[in-house]
This record gives C-alpha cells, structure tokens and sequence, in this order.
C-alpha cells in the first residue's frame, strides 16, 4: 500500500482530563489514508481514551486533532461524526428492542450523505443476515459486536474507529470478525484499531504505536513490533513465540 504524503487524521501533543485527572501526556499520531494502524497498551494505558479524544467526547485540553487540514478539536461530537470519523465504542450499545434489521436501517437513515446499503452489510456478516429480525437484546456478544460494527459501517466512514473489537469474544467469533475486517480494509476507509489481542491487531493492521501511562513509547510497522521482544513482553505482556502460536 502507498501511503499519501498528507495524513488524514494527525494527533500532536495530545493531552487529555478526566477532572483533575491528566490521562494522556503529549500523544503525536498519524493516519495516512487507507491504513490500518493499530494502538497498542495494557489496560488503563489511555488507548479508549484516545479515542474520545479523537471523537470529542473527551475533548484535548492541549494539542490538536487535525482531520484533512482543519483542526477538529472543540468540534462537537456530533459535528465530528458527521464529518466521517466514526467510532465503534467497547460497550456495544445496540439498540435492545429494536431488531437487528431496524438498528441497521436506524443506523443508515441517521448517516445523511454518508447512508450505505444496508444489504452490503449481511454480505460481509451473514450471521447477522439470518438474525435480520432478532431484536439486539436477545444477540450474544459477538452478535452485538457485529451489529455494532455494521451500524457504523454502514454510515461510511471516513475514519474508523475500532476499540478493542475482539473483546471477551469466542475465539470463532474473532474468527468471523478478522475475516469480515479483511472485507472491510480498503483504500476507502482509514482503520485505527485498539486491542488487547495483539495477535488479531497484527493480522489486521500495517503499522502501530504503543502507548503506555498516556505517552506514546514506540512507533513502527507490524513486522517491526512484531520482532522485539522486549518490547512486547514490557509493553504488551506478551512474547514473540506466543505471536507465532508456540506454547
Ligand atoms: P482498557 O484496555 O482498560 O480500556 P485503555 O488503554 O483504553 O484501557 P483508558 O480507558 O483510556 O485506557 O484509561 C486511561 C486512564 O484513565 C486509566 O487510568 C483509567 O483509570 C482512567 N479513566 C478512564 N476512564 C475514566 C473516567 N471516565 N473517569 C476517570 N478516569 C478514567
């Protein structure tokens, strides 16, 4: 893939509050158009936080979010998501009562211009094709994760946010949703993906960062991350020849 010159979203010296609480401390990233770039940490380290800064919800105190050459922070959230960055938060809020064709539908008449089809969306998850009447409470996990993925899919995005996707999912499920995200990459949309399954980040994404208590600690491509040990086992908890599926 050959990246443009110009990111599409460009984070410098992020910092960010909950209260008095100072969570992020200076985060710089970039996304270039159609990558696929995953952010990497243990828990706590201000991955979601991240992306509430991105999205608004948790707007920087300090530093700038710059989307296609204007600076979004300030924005609302509802202003950002209607500019094309969408985020797929970790709770899966789908809508209980309604089924899952009516969260799509729902979803896809709220997106304006951006409205997508609705049947693209059962071509690249066909288990939620067969539960088109199924109300969203009665979805297990995994279900949901789909349908909430496929809302924000289907609104087009121009930048999609993906917080930890894989989350207390079966490992069949991961299975269905690595496969549909293969679908989904393209020159089209711009990925950032935060996960705890490094394995499935790294199947996924081109390039990642890792960030650890607020600060961006190393920058790379997958393949980079992918052969330090030290850093994984510092970082991530985890060790190389766990990555390649030895005991
Ligand atoms: P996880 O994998 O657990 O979701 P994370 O890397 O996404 O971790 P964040 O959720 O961004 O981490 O949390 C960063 C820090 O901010 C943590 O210390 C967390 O306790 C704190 N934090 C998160 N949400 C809030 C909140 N609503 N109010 C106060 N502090 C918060």
């Amino acid at each position: 893939m050959t990246a443009n010159p110009e990111p599409v979203l460009s984070l410098d010296d992020v910092h960010a509050y909950y209260g008095h609480s100072h969570v992020l401390h200076g985060v710089s990233l970039d996304l270039f158009g159609g990558e696929v770039v995953t952010l990497l940490g243990r828990n706590g380290a201000g991955k979601t936080t991240t992306m509430r800064s991105i999205v608004g919800v948790v707007p920087p105190q300090r530093g700038s979010v710059v989307y296609r050459g204007t600076n979004i922070v300030g924005r609302s959230v509802h202003d950002i998501s209607e500019m094309g960055i969408k985020l797929v938060p970790e709770d899966r809020r789908v809508f209980p009562t309604l089924t899952v064709h009516e969260n799509l539908n729902l979803a896809r008449r709220l997106a304006g211009d951006r409205a997508g089809n609705v049947e693209e969306m059962y071509d690249l998850f066909p288990t939620l094709d067969e539960l088109r009447s199924n109300a969203g409470r009665n979805l297990s996990g995994g279900e949901q994760q789909m349908l909430s993925v496929a809302r924000v899919l289907v609104q087009n995005p121009d930048v999609l946010l993906l917080d930890e996707p894989t989350e207390g999912l079966a490992p069949v499920i991961v299975e269905d949703l690595r496969e549909a995200f293969g679908d989904v990459v393209s020159d089209d949309v711009t990925i950032l993906l935060t996960e705890q399954n490094v394995k499935f980040a790294f199947d996924i994404a081109d390039r990642g960062y890792i960030i650890d208590k607020g600060e961006i600690v190393f920058e790379g491509s997958v393949d980079e991350i992918r052969s330090r040990d030290r850093l994984l086992e510092d970082y991530l908890s985890v060790s190389s020849s766990e990555l390649r599926g030895e005991p």
